[in-house]
């Protein structure tokens, strides 16, 4: 057997897309574009990458982004003032602080100090609550893009034994809630789980988010598992890989993410989604 690819790169453009008409109608009605403001602090050459991919999307589907690029020394008063102005902005639906920050910022008061309707992360408490009482506003961006990867293939969530592997609180619990929402049976596992590879072969859906290349084994997926790699790892020959070792899981598994071209690009895509909803509730 071999997996059915789920193709993030075409998924993803496919919804910029659909996003891109939402703005166009919005604009011809009169009303104002959504507007994104991204803030960089500092000179984090990976951030700056991220952050000019999520510029150029932004101006694909029509949403308004300002850029914040902040001096490394940017002190955390100052963020905080910055943010006090953009939440009270009507012409931003949106804030991005892109991380990581310098260590000398305080990253959860920062996170906390955007106004929760204008948290297009997702990661703000108050959103991540929502999350965990089933009522959804803002989703955190990676796990949200995973559901839709996971809605594009048609397979029926509900019932499922899933299993994350990663509690980060920005992929792994989310996706727990996301998953658990979707009525799935979840297990999550972390760096003192024992018995991992076990745990995985008896999943009928894998979420990896760990951050270690090629740790979960292709042998270890049961048959027909849908399996889905949100790693990103830079190896020293400049390759990127998952955390998954694709080229064995691919011969187990019904469906799986390629990376890159799986949820990288669809991580992206919600955040446009995110703001284009946030806009809908300021402006109408
Ligand atoms: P993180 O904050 O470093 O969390 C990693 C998680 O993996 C932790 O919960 C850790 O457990 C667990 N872990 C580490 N080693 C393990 C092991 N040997 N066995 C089981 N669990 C282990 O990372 P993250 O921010 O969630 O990111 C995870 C990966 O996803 C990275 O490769 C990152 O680049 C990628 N990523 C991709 C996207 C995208 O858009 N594609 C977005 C975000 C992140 P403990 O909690 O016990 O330490």
């Amino acid at each position: 057997m071999t997996a059915n690819i789920i193709d993030g790169k075409a998924i993803a453009a496919q919804l910029r897309q659909q996003l891109a008409q939402q703005v166009t109608q919005r604009v011809a009605q009169g009303l104002r574009p959504p507007g994104l403001a991204v803030i960089l602090v500092g000179q984090n050459p990976a951030s700056q990458v991220y952050v000019r991919n999520k510029r150029s999307a932004c101006a694909e589907v029509g949403i308004l982004s300002k850029a914040f690029d902040l001096p490394p020394e940017t002190t955390e008063v100052e963020l905080l003032k910055l943010l006090d102005q953009l939440n009270t902005d009507p012409t931003i639906d949106g804030i991005l602080v892109q991380l990581p920050l310098p260590a000398h910022i305080d990253t959860q008061q920062v996170l906390e100090r955007i106004v929760p309707d204008k948290d297009v992360d997702g990661f703000h408490p108050y959103n991540v609550g929502r999350l965990v009482l089933r009522m959804p506003q803002l989703r955190s961006c990676t796990p949200k893009g995973v559901m839709t990867l996971l809605a594009s293939t048609g397979v029926t969530l509900e019932g499922l034994d899933a299993i994350v592997i990663g509690q980060s609180n920005i992929v792994g619990r989310p996706m727990l809630l996301e998953l658990l929402a979707a009525r799935c049976t979840v297990t999550i596992c972390h760096s003192r789980t024992k018995n991992l590879a076990n745990k995985v072969r008896q999943a009928d859906l894998v979420v990896a988010a760990v951050g270690v290349p090629e740790m979960i084994k292709g042998d270890w997926i049961q048959p027909g598992a849908v399996v889905i790699d949100v790693g990103m790892n830079r190896l020293d020959n400049g390759k990127l890989v998952g955390d998954v070792e694709f080229s064995t899981a691919k011969i187990h598994a019904s469906w799986i993410t390629p990376v890159p071209g799986g949820v990288g690009p669809m991580t992206v895509a919600s955040l446009l989604e995110n703001t284009v909803q946030a806009c809908q509730f300021h402006a109408g």
